[in-house]
């Protein structure tokens, strides 16, 4: 997909103005936030369930490679697979190599967002493979020819209308023309055509939402099955993860389910979880193939540095909707594969800080995400660093930098920061018009939606003294 994430203040403006997205993104943010409230209360021992998670994943941080090849070892026990990608054109590559060792036509794919990462879909089709994306909102985005908007909601920011009319340009050339009034209709249809694609797909690729070490399990929770149509039927199975998906036993994957499900969508299970093995045999005798792309893209070095804690992240997607800047743009704006905040966190470190340099801007800080995160990873605190990285390779703009070491000088000098606050104040009071300041110098654009309460006319400072002063 075409990373616009250097567009992002240009998405933004496009986003605000859209009635269609705007619209779709209020009845979607609430009801998630809600669900996943009252699926949280409904679990009273959440919270411990949440720091054994939190304490299983570092413990599998710590001792990635030991996991990572144990697992490896117990799916060629298995009779599967493991291949090595460092970088997407290695990950591209392999999967492409395999589909084209099964002599394969047509790719069911489940959902995989490691795969929109290495943005697999292009490579397929560049080499003349029809890939098909079985979960509906895939499918949906898939025929729009839209990148996800949600990492669990994909079209998400798809009106019902709108999907009515693809549907009616994508199916009508294939004879349908029934009535798609009501959502059973819209998703009998899809059904319908998913249908014939799993029966004749030669190849299913899957995500994975963990990989289990002890037994080289990869396991996926989907809530339509398409992923377990994708992975049974095909004669070969790939499935893609990164690195980090790895935990050492069954009991610390069936743990974090109880977080994910929950997080992700306020349920207590999903519909489907299914477990792969290895190969399965088939109807007509043989044994599937069973294959496991590990990507690394940059993890192992985030690993040793300070952004090692977003490693634990289970693509639950609660920072988003928690997030009230994405709850306002949706995904698109963000311009790349994550968006929110766990994506303002993960785009710069996978694309560079240059392509994406507003985007750990794009956060108020209120600290929602990190307190809904199931894994409490710091966000805000990553995104910070971000920003310090911005400064130190002097990606933000000019005046923001003079500005901020501006402030930083007059902070270690506190009578003289004393005395151009108190004449800032003072010049505030005098620009200000029915108790609100229009304009201030300086802050340009910032203040297009913002007005400043007028000030007292005095500092902070100032009034502490006198309340002092009033009290000896
Ligand atoms: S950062 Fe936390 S809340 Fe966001 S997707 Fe990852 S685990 Fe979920």
């Amino acid at each position: 997909m075409q990373q616009t994430s250097k567009n992002f203040k240009t998405n933004v403006i496009k986003a605000l103005h859209d009635e269609t997205l705007q619209q779709a993104m209020n009845k979607a943010k609430g009801g998630f936030v809600e669900k996943r409230r009252i699926a949280v209360e409904n679990l009273p021992e959440f919270e411990q369930i949440k720091q054994h998670g939190i304490a299983t994943k570092n413990h599998s941080l710590d001792n990635l490679a030991d996991y990572l090849e144990h697992f490896e070892s117990k799916v060629i026990e298995n009779g599967g697979q493991v291949h090595w990608a460092s970088s997407p054109a290695e990950a591209r590559q392999l999967v492409v190599d395999l589909c084209k060792q099964a002599d394969a036509k047509s790719i069911a794919k489940g959902k995989s967002m490691i795969g929109e990462e290495i943005n697999l879909n292009e490579a397929l089709e560049a080499e003349g493979f029809e890939a098909i994306e079985t979960d509906l909102g895939e499918y949906i985005i898939q025929l729009a020819g839209e990148p996800p908007s949600h990492i669990i909601a994909p079209a998400v920011h798809k009106s019902k209308a709108q999907i009515v009319d693809l549907f009616r340009e994508h199916h009508k050339p294939l004879g349908y023309t029934g009535s798609l009034d009501t959502i059973p209709e819209i998703v009998n249809e899809a059904r319908e055509i998913l249908r014939d694609k799993f029966l004749n797909a030669d190849v299913g690729i899957t995500g994975a939402n963990f990989m289990i070490a002890e037994t080289g399990t990869t396991m996926i929770v989907t809530n339509e099955g398409n992923g377990d149509l994708s992975a049974t039927l095909p004669k070969s199975h790939i499935v893609l993860a990164s690195i980090d998906k790895v935990v050492p036993t069954l009991e610390d994957c069936s743990n974090l389910l109880r977080l994910l499900a929950r997080s992700a969508t306020g349920q207590e299970t999903t519909t489907y979880t299914t477990f792969f093995s290895g190969p399965k045999p088939r109807p007509d005798g043989t044994q599937s193939e069973f294959h496991v792309v590990l990507i690394d893209n940059g993890r192992s070095e985030m690993l040793f540095n300070e952004y090692r804690e977003m490693l634990r992240c289970i693509k639950c997607g609660t920072c988003m909707y928690h997030c009230p800047v994405y709850s306002n743009i949706g995904g698109h704006a963000y311009g790349w594969v994550y968006p929110g905040p766990m994506g303002s966190v993960l785009t710069p470190l996978m694309t560079g800080l240059k392509q994406s340099k507003d985007l750990p801007n794009a956060s108020s800080f209120c600290g929602r995400c990190a307190e809904a995160c199931p894994m409490s990873i710091p966000l805000p605190d990553l995104l910070r660093h971000h920003r310090e990285k911005e400064f130190e390779q002097r990606l933000s703009p000019a005046s923001q930098r003079w500005g901020l070491k501006l402030w930083a000088s007059l902070a270690k000098r506190p009578a003289l920061y004393r005395l151009l606050s108190g004449i800032g104040i003072k010049t505030m009071k005098l620009l200000s018009k029915n108790g609100r300041v229009k304009r201030l110098p300086l802050l340009g654009n910032w203040q297009n939606s913002r007005e400043f309460p007028a000030p007292t006319g005095e500092t902070f400072m100032q009034q502490w003294k006198k309340n002092k002063g009033n009290k000896a």
